[in-house]
């Protein structure tokens, strides 16, 4: 076969970049039975309030059972999936599968919004409009519980598509986030015209928040911009106690990271969920 052959050829070389471009080219053949042999799952990471500590909404986070990998991070296999046009299938199953998760929560009695990543290109045409709006309908699914996040790269490669598109998600209801914000290159003008409710702080500026001056004032002025135009700020990658609270401080209104949960599967969020007593707020101020 092709594949077992590529991969003796890759050992007889034992070339570095070769044997990295026969690992892409197997990962991404692999990408194509993935789908269909069930292996994707969706783990989930909590978003808690800075303001009372509950635990407000979750983001989905695709995960690949690789058959002889393991599990593959999106990191990994998300760019080969929108190379390879597998993108816009994969991202339909997420959406599907957040959803129909979503209602098991809401009927359990669970108040959460889940968010779902999106790619480039399930952006490309009205369609995904229809295939939200179906999917809500299947689910019975408030709009509002349902959250959408987008980079900035995303919004600024069709403008105008992109601001008729949202407009609509935004009639409908649903929560839109901007995600690693801070990163891309959006002008301040498209945010105002955007109907956007939170912008989601970049992990790599909170990182070294409690130590880098730099890094403080970009956070600081964010959340103070956020603030000023009525969007929710959420912090990503929040892992110690003091970053905690100095976004407390600026006034970020969520947070996410491996302060309060890594990213779980479902059962684990629901446990979580009902273990789970907010403590008083005296952690939570300065
Ligand atoms: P993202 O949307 O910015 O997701 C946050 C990432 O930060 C996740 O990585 C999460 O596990 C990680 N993270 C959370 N808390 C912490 C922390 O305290 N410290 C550190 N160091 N990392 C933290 P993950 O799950 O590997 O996902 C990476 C990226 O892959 C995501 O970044 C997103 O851009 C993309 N992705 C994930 N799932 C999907 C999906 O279903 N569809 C699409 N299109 N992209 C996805
Ligand atoms: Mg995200
Ligand atoms: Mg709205
Ligand atoms: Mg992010």
């Amino acid at each position: 076969r092709a594949k077992a052959n590529g991969g003796n050829r890759c050992q007889f070389y034992n070339h570095h970049l070769d044997r990295e471009a026969v690992e892409r080219i197997e990962l991404r053949n692999a990408l194509y039975q993935a789908l269909p042999n069930q292996e994707f799952e969706l783990h989930y990471q909590p978003q808690v309030s800075v303001h009372d500590a509950r635990i407000t909404c979750v983001e989905a986070l695709i995960r690949w059972h690789h058959p002889d990998k393991g599990t593959v991070a999106p990191d990994c296999f998300i760019p080969l999936a929108e190379e390879s046009g597998l993108i816009k299938e994969i991202g339909s199953w997420v959406l599907d599968t957040a959803c129909q998760q979503l209602k098991t929560w809401r009927q359990a009695g669970l108040d959460l919004r889940v968010a779902v990543n999106l790619s480039a290109a399930q952006l490309d045409d009205m369609a995904f409009y229809q295939q939200v709006k179906e999917c809500l309908e299947r689910y019975e699914l408030q709009p509002r519980h349902l959250e959408l996040e987008l980079t900035e790269s995303i919004l600024m490669r069709h403008v105008d598509h992109s601001i008729r598109l949202l407009n609509k998600l935004d009639q409908l209801g649903v929560h839109l986030s901007i995600d690693d914000f801070g990163t891309g290159y959006s002008s301040l003008s498209y945010l105002k015209r955007l109907p956007l409710d939170t912008l989601k702080i970049d992990r790599s500026f909170v990182r070294d928040l409690c130590t880098d001056q730099d890094d403080a004032v970009i956070c600081r002025t964010i959340i103070s911009m956020a603030n000023n135009l009525k969007l929710s700020v959420t912090a990503e990658g929040v892992e110690r106690a003091e970053q905690l609270h100095k976004l407390a401080e600026f006034g970020c209104d969520l947070y996410q990271g491996y302060l309060f949960s890594r990213p779980l599967p479902a059962s684990d969020i629901t446990r979580l969920y009902r273990e789970y007593t907010p403590p008083e707020n005296e952690h939570y101020t300065i």
